[in-house]
């Protein structure tokens, strides 16, 4: 079962991911995560995104669509992958079709947990004082915002038209989310 958790910066996209990798047994593919990993290692890719990163900025589609590419035409984790934070662009979106297409497989759940900027604001807030994340300040919250707003919507028509498209108001609290989730995966 391929799913994609879709919705601005601060949705819940990460926690529902992990719920739902152990409940469907599956590989929660986090670009951020995968990102975040190659500033860590201080890897060419690294250094190539750790300003943007810090910004707030969208990493190149490029760079992004390279370190899935892989992921996805990986025969262990065929079926299996729930993509947290991607596709964000419609190039993004419509690479992710391509790879799926040729390694024989496709999306069978696109969840898009709709937020409205004032409840993720306070909730990154939050975060910012759980995780110490160095891109979650006021100032880049807000423009990681206007970036998804920017970018994302195309995306948000793209896959609407989708059959497996599901909206949920990811302003409910975390179990009543994963609830909704839970109707659709018959595992
Ligand atoms: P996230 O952990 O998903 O909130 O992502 C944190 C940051 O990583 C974003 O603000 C972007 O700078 C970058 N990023 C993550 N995923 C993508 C993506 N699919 N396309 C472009 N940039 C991304």
């Amino acid at each position: 079962m391929n799913i994609i958790l879709f919705g601005p910066p601060g949705a819940g996209k990460g926690t529902q991911a992990k719920y739902i990798k152990k409940k469907v047994n599956g590989f929660q593919i986090s670009t951020g995560d995968l990102l975040r990993d190659e500033i860590k290692r201080d890897t060419e890719i690294g250094k190539k995104i750790v300003n943007d990163m810090n910004d707030g900025k969208f990493v190149s589609d490029e760079i992004v669509n390279k370190l899935i590419r892989n992921i996805v035409s990986d025969p262990q984790k065929k079926g299996k992958l729930i993509f947290d934070g991607y596709p964000r662009s419609l190039s993004q979106a419509k690479n992710l079709d391509l790879l799926l297409i040729n390694s024989n497989q496709k999306i069978d759940y696109i969840f898009f947990l709709n937020v409205k900027k004032d409840v993720i604001i306070n909730r990154i807030k939050k975060r910012k004082i759980e995780e110490d994340r160095s891109d979650d300040d006021l100032d880049i919250i807000l423009k990681r915002f206007d970036t998804y707003m920017k970018t994302t919507k195309p995306v948000l028509d793209f896959y609407s038209k989708n059959p497996n498209f599901n909206e949920i108001d990811g302003a409910l609290e975390i179990d009543q989310i994963t609830a909704k989730i839970d109707t659709f995966l018959q595992v």
